[in-house]
């Protein structure tokens, strides 16, 4: 039966591909979807993988969908690949998910690249139990987002460019105060990788003194309103 596999791709090393991720690619998907065809066909280039491609993004999206579901349904095999890490966080993926599922196309996304695993379990801070906001709005509700942190128990990951990184530290310093927690996670499995850990106020003082470069995820520790993880019992498994 035909079926939409999400591939996750690299995010920075392309070591990191699974080994079923380049099988599936190569056996079983006739059609890749792709947010750039151009970046997917130098990706499958490089693993010696040729198919055809077309173009799904955020801006064809909802044109495209009745599409690629009805070829789903009459045989075809997709699979959906974005620019970095997996498809459908903080990238095009959802509204092909959730159309598949009402068709009845059974849906697979693969286990693999995505930036903020990586990031979260780098920043030591509480893994256990986290909240995933992507990125911040630029206008609208971005200060009552922020203010949402304010008491959390969790810690938070957000998805951030370069260019904002300072106007987004400040700010978070500004509702949830400097001493809070956090890290920097930058250029994840890349040649210049770096993680930078301390509070909002000591990033805010060594990235105010540099050029940012690269792709960057916020991690911030939650408020101290409940005993810290390691005070308290760590569920690992359901046994
Ligand atoms: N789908 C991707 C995933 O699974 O992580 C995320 C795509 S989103 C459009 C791109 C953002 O992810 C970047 O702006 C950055 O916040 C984060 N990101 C992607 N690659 C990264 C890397 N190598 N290092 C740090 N952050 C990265």
């Amino acid at each position: 039966m035909s079926k939409l596999y999400l591939i996750p791709t690299p995010i920075g090393n392309l070591e990191d591909i699974t080994l079923r991720a380049l099988r599936i690619l190569r056996d079983e998907v006739q059609l890749v979807l792709a947010e750039d065809t151009r970046k997917t066909g130098m990706l499958l280039k490089h693993y010696g993988i040729s198919k055809p491609m077309a173009s799904y993004h955020q801006h064809n999206e909802h044109r495209v969908l009745e599409q690629f579901v009805s070829r789903m349904l009459a045989g075809e095999t997709m699979g959906l690949i974005t620019d970095a890490g997996t498809p459908a966080i903080s990238d095009p993926g959802f509204l092909l998910v959730r159309e598949c599922i009402k068709a009845q196309l059974p849906v697979e996304c693969l286990p693999g690249p995505t930036a903020f695993v990586p990031a979260l379990v780098n920043s030591g801070l509480p893994a256990d139990r986290f909240v995933f906001l992507g990125f911040l709005p630029h206008k609208k509700g971005r200060l009552k987002r922020i203010a949402s942190l304010v008491e959390s128990p969790y810690t938070t990951v957000l998805y951030e460019s370069p260019h904002r990184l300072l106007k987004t530290l400040t700010q978070l310093a500004e509702v949830l105060g400097g001493g809070r927690q956090a890290a920097v996670a930058r250029e994840l499995s890349k040649l210049h990788e770096e993680t930078r850990r301390g509070t909002l106020d000591e990033l805010i003082g060594h990235y105010g003194n540099t050029t940012i470069k690269g792709e960057i995820v916020i991690v911030i520790g939650a408020a101290q309103t409940e005993p810290a993880a390691d005070e308290e019992e760590t569920i690992y498994s359901e046994s």
